[in-house]
């Protein structure tokens, strides 16, 4: 099995920290978020370096202008600060195909026009709650030319089948996933002709000289799906640092977009950022660490 190699800086080395906080404005942040982006800022202040701010507003259909306004001013509000200016992947576009355009030249990606329906139906099941179907492959030796001009495709990556991707994470250690086993082909750009996630982050943190990548715990096999788009985009990983992820007294993970408890409402009520920040890193809170 051959390794995915990284360039993990040592304890001593003079790299500027340089983190970042990359919400989604798909909705008004939560208590979730609120633990993540708090531990991103303060990885920041210790190592005396610098937090930039992203805003992932790729998905037009579901990201609000009214969302992006809450996300910055609920951040301020709970002490978080950052160094100016806000990049917003929205107007980036042009830079996300160039990127494109280099996997298409290396063979790295291949176009699919399977619907969701049928990968659901013949995929692997998934593992746990946070990952995806494999993709069966069906498309792997499709090429451009074949797809009639009106059907819809993505482009996917094409992941080495049995490698073994290793990273070190800063407070879970040693992570191994199984490209083709933990995780499939995945896609890299939309059939809405928009960059998917992984590429667009991935090409962000690489060029704003990102260092080390703080974000939940459910994205640890995305961490090791854009391990191999750095590689095959001959870029330089950052660190990453995955915060646990919050969960109710019966173990259950806390709903991602559950109103109640949004910042926005926890303020309205009355609770104040010391509360908010009390409840997310409390010792009670059986997923704290
Ligand atoms: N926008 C992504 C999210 O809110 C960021 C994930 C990441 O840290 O890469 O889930």
């Amino acid at each position: 099995m051959k390794s995915c190699s990284l360039s993990l800086p040592t304890p001593d080395n003079k790299l500027i920290y340089r983190g970042r906080l990359a919400p989604s404005p798909t909705g008004f942040l939560h208590l979730g978020h609120a633990k993540t982006f708090y531990t991103a800022y303060q990885r920041a202040l210790e190592h005396n370096g610098t937090l930039l701010y992203r805003n992932e507003d790729l998905d037009f259909q579901r990201c609000k202008e009214v969302f992006i306004q809450a996300a910055e001013e609920d951040l301020h509000w709970l002490g978080i600060h950052w160094q100016p200016p806000v990049l917003s992947q929205s107007k980036r576009l042009p830079l996300y195909r160039q990127y494109l355009e280099q996997l298409k030249s290396k063979a790295a990606i291949y176009p699919c026009t399977c619907s969701r329906k049928e990968i659901a139906l013949a995929a692997i099941a998934p593992h746990d709650e946070n990952s995806e179907p494999i993709y069966p492959g069906f498309c792997r030796k499709r090429k451009l030319e074949s797809i009639p001009h009106n059907q819809r495709f993505v482009w996917r990556f094409r992941v080495p089948d049995g490698e073994a991707i290793h990273f070190t994470d800063g407070r879970l250690g040693k992570q191994t996933y199984i490209a083709g086993k933990d995780f499939g082909d995945f896609i890299i750009w939309r059939h809405d002709d928009i960059p998917s996630y992984q590429l667009a982050v991935v090409v962000d943190d690489a060029l704003t000289g990102v260092n080390e990548v703080v974000r939940g715990e459910d994205l640890l096999l995305s961490t090791a799906r854009q391990l191999l788009l750095y590689r095959a985009l001959g870029l330089t990983p950052p660190n990453f640092y995955h915060t646990p992820l919050l969960r109710d007294s019966a173990g259950h993970r806390l709903a991602k977009r559950s109103d109640s408890l949004s910042l926005r409402t926890l303020r309205s009520q009355g609770f104040s950022p010391e509360d908010v920040l009390k409840m997310v890193f409390s010792p009670n809170n059986p997923s704290s660490g």
